[in-house]
């Protein structure tokens, strides 16, 4: 069995391990888990359609022990990205993209960070032993990393992670909420028109649980066979998630489509009055006089269609000045393997990228 020791252990190349391992200037075991083509922080490539929308302006702004600790750093990292990284990217509507508007740009920027202090092994971690992490090698053959501090950031179990298991995370006696799909489409129980498939409606989309609203948002929905798409949609899993946490599970979805936002103005028009032959063929029949459409959630889909996941470990666990374990000093948790859930716009990977470079400072 091979035995590797190291100063920081960090599990996962994703944007907050990605990060740690660049701004921690300590000897550094950076450990991915093997696999085809592979390739580190393999997510920032298809984020955003292939155009990263990494960050938001608004990352920090709502209150939480976490936003305390990383505002401070804000600044500073967006500088680091600009002038140290050389890496220009443009604001539209308060998000952050690439200014090639490719995700690659990002990506191969960050890669190119990494310093000769980090060396990238191929692994799957298992489980924690003490002070020892044990991995299958690309072999498949179980090895021990023996390390200092242990940085988990190992993401939720969305999009490609077929083969999940929380061994890593119950070795380490942490406790968590288990992942569930989110920011991805919802199936609902009313029957979806066959006119109405495959066809795009913009509106306040408006979620209901019993009478309180819990998200409202201007957008553009998209009528799936089973169900709701749509970015406004993906976003109010999250307010859904929320609600069915607190056993409030009657959740009804309006969408009112006389009534829209011009999203660079701000500004709503409602229109009182429209001619029946306004409308677009495949609605004609639904048309209702109020004009909205009302649904109710059934389920959301699969983790494969879902491009975070709700749930992780608890904060309550953390003591988020350097995200360490309350009860184990040297083993910390970042990016979205924490129980922090955001909606789309750059906040998730803008959260995991702040998390890895704040705390691979704190590291040093
Ligand atoms: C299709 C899609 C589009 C997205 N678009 C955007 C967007 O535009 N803007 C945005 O803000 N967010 C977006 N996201 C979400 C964002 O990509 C993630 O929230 C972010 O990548 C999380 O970063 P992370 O470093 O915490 O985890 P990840 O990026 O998930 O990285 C975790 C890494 O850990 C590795 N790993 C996991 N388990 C183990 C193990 N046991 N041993 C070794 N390695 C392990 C994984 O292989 C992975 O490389 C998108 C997600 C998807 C799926």
């Amino acid at each position: 069995m091979e035995h590797l020791s190291c100063q920081n252990l960090i599990i996962g190349s994703g944007p907050a391990g990605l990060l740690c391992a660049i701004t921690s200037n300590g000897d550094n075991i950076l450990l991915e888990k093997p696999s085809k083509n592979f390739q580190l922080a393999k997510r920032i490539l298809v984020s955003g359609n292939g155009r990263a929308n990494f960050f938001n302006q608004d990352l920090t702004s709502t209150p939480s022990p976490i936003h305390e600790v990383l505002r401070p750093y804000e600044k500073e990292f967006l500088q680091y990205l600009k002038e140290e990284c050389q890496f220009p990217y443009v604001i539209e509507h308060g998000l952050y993209y690439p200014y090639f508007n490719r995700a690659e740009s990002l990506h191969n920027t960050l890669i190119h960070q990494l310093g000769s202090n980090t060396r990238i092994i191929k692994g799957l971690a298992l489980r924690n032993d003490n002070d020892e992490l044990i991995y299958l090698d690309e072999n498949g053959k179980e090895s021990i990393i023996h390390y200092q501090h242990l940085v988990v950031a190992t993401g939720g179990r969305s999009y490609d992670r077929e083969h999940f298991t929380y061994e890593l995370l119950d070795s380490l006696n942490v406790e968590y909420e288990p992942f569930s799909p989110a920011l991805c489409p919802i199936k609902v129980k009313e029957k979806i028109p066959v006119s109405f498939v495959n066809q795009r409606l913009k509106g306040k989309v408006s979620v209901y649980s019993s009478k309180d609203k819990i998200y409202e948002e201007y957008g553009e929905v998209l009528f799936k066979k089973d169900g709701l798409s749509g970015i406004c949609i993906m976003n109010s899993t999250i307010a859904i998630h929320e609600a069915l946490k607190k056993k409030q599970d009657d959740i009804q979805i309006e969408i009112n489509y006389r009534e829209v936002k011009d999203l660079s103005t701000g500004e709503i028009t409602k229109l009182e009055q429209v001619s029946p032959f306004a409308y677009p063929q495949f609605m004609k029949e639904k048309v209702t006089a109020d004009g909205i459409l009302r649904f109710h959630f059934m389920d959301f889909y699969p983790f494969k269609e879902s491009q975070v996941s709700f749930g992780g470990v608890l904060l309550s666990e953390l003591d988020s000045e350097d995200f360490s374990f309350k009860k184990k000093k040297n083993i910390h948790f970042i990016g979205e393997i924490l129980d922090d859930n955001y909606i789309c716009g750059g906040y998730n990977m803008g959260h995991a990228l702040l998390e890895g470079y704040v705390l691979g400072k704190k590291l040093s």
